[in-house]
């Protein structure tokens, strides 16, 4: 519709909103802070609406080429005895249609069908100004820009929400657990399967992937704040030895290999909850306006369904006031249902005393032996489901 448009973040929900508007005609320009286009990370989950939406981007078939394929997924006690196992879809709370990728295998796969937009890496929005017929942007580098609208896709700590909406306290609640994930060498040979272990508080897992050689290594764990956004990667590896410290089954290992990984995410698993996400041409999407936490794992789906619902809004409407309400009015209901899930779902995965693991391996021992056992489980993510498809996506604009 040939509006200049800025978009904050090269995420997933940057990336998807600049194929769809670029695509419509606008001009859009994506400013991301990483100095170049990111590989790896962890695997995500694309399911209900999503689907759809990467269906209607003609990327669906291509993003089957990139699962994981990841084909069975056991919980192991302190001892690394087996309490259960289960095909890796039921393991992941999948069903038939539903595609697990790395992150970064769709980041690239988002990036190429973006081409039409331009991208600028190691830059960040400095300051912005609303002037009411467009936005003045200051970058880091020094740069400046004027846009017709500024879509913060910049993620949980988003610097266009900052700028526009206030600071991270207003807006950001702490579940009261921490995530940290690192690639790692595969100690344990695993081949496409996710091992899971279970302690007080406290649960570590390791996935091996299709086409990869090594493994991921992953911490959920509850505590309170920990202070770490001021520390160095040094300082979280510490906070995460402190976590694990005297755990069973391969945790000391794993604990071993971080420090000589290319990676480590270390984050305290938040939601984002604000009252509205837009004000005047300044609009958020994706985890910037409504992380769910990655144990929703819906997170990648709301960004990719967001961006299609806001991309379909500003094609329909001059007005962007009116795209925004649209936009809105459409994510509210899909939001609310799968923020709900990252609460409910950390309390499934991470079990609170020593006698409340014995109890849940018992349980687990038990269920192993059931005929029907997947049928079970699966029953119990149905919830996911229904939430991944609470939204009436528009019809195709472009
Ligand atoms: C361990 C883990 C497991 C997860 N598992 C799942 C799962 O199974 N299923 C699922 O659906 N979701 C999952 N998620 C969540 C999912 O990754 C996010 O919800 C999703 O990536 C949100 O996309 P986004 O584009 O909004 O934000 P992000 O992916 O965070 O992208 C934001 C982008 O903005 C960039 N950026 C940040 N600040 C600035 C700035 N100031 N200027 C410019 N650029 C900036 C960042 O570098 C990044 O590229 C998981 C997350 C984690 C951490």
């Amino acid at each position: 519709m040939n509006r200049t448009i800025l978009v904050s973040g090269g995420g997933v929900a940057g990336l998807a909103l600049a194929q769809r508007l670029s695509a419509g005609g606008d001009a859009v320009t994506v400013v991301e802070r990483a100095p170049g286009p990111r590989a790896g990370g962890y695997k995500v989950d694309v399911r209900g609406a999503a689907l759809r939406v990467l269906d209607r981007m003609g990327l669906l078939e291509e993003a089957r080429t990139l699962r994981t394929e990841v084909r069975a997924g056991t919980v192991v006690d302190a001892r690394g005895r087996r309490a259960a196992s289960m095909d890796g879809d039921t393991f992941g709370g999948r069903v038939h249609d539903d595609v697990e990728l790395l992150r970064g295998d769709l980041h690239r796969l988002l990036r190429e069908s973006a081409a039409g937009a331009e991208h600028v890496h190691g830059d960040s929005i400095a300051t912005l100004e609303d002037t009411g017929d467009g936005v003045e942007v200051g970058f880091a580098s020094g740069r400046t820009g004027r846009y017709d609208l500024v879509v913060g896709a910049d993620g949980l700590r988003s610097a266009t929400r900052n700028l526009a909406f206030g600071p991270d306290e207003r807006y950001l609640v702490d579940l009261g657990y921490y995530v940290a994930v690192a690639t790692v060498p595969n100690r344990l040979g695993l081949d496409r399967e996710e091992v899971t272990y279970v302690g007080p508080g406290r649960t570590a897992l390791m996935y091996a992937i299709a086409r990869e050689e090594g493994a991921r290594a992953m911490f959920l764990w509850s505590s309170g704040p920990l202070g770490e956004q001021g520390l160095d990667r040094a300082g979280r590896e510490r906070l995460l030895a402190e976590a694990y410290a005297g755990e069973g089954w391969e945790v000391p290992a794993m604990l071993a290999d971080v420090p000589d990984s290319p990676d480590l995410l270390f984050d305290p698993l938040s939601q984002v909850r604000m009252d509205r996400w837009s004000t005047g041409r300044v609009v958020l999407l994706g985890d910037a306006a409504h992380c769910a936490s990655p144990a929703s794992g819906q997170g990648t789906s709301m960004a990719l369904v967001g961006a299609y619902v806001l991309a379909a809004a500003l094609a329909a409407h001059d007005d962007h006031a009116a795209a925004l309400a649209d936009y809105e009015r459409i994510m509210r209901p899909f939001v609310a249902a799968n923020q709900a899930l990252g609460p409910a779902n950390v309390k499934r995965m991470v079990v609170g005393t020593k006698g409340q693991v014995r109890a849940s391996l018992a349980m687990l021992r038990v269920l192993d032996r059931l005929p029907g056992k997947e049928r079970m489980l699966a029953a119990m993510t149905a919830p996911i489901h229904k939430a991944a498809n609470a939204v009436e996506l528009p019809e195709l604009v472009h």
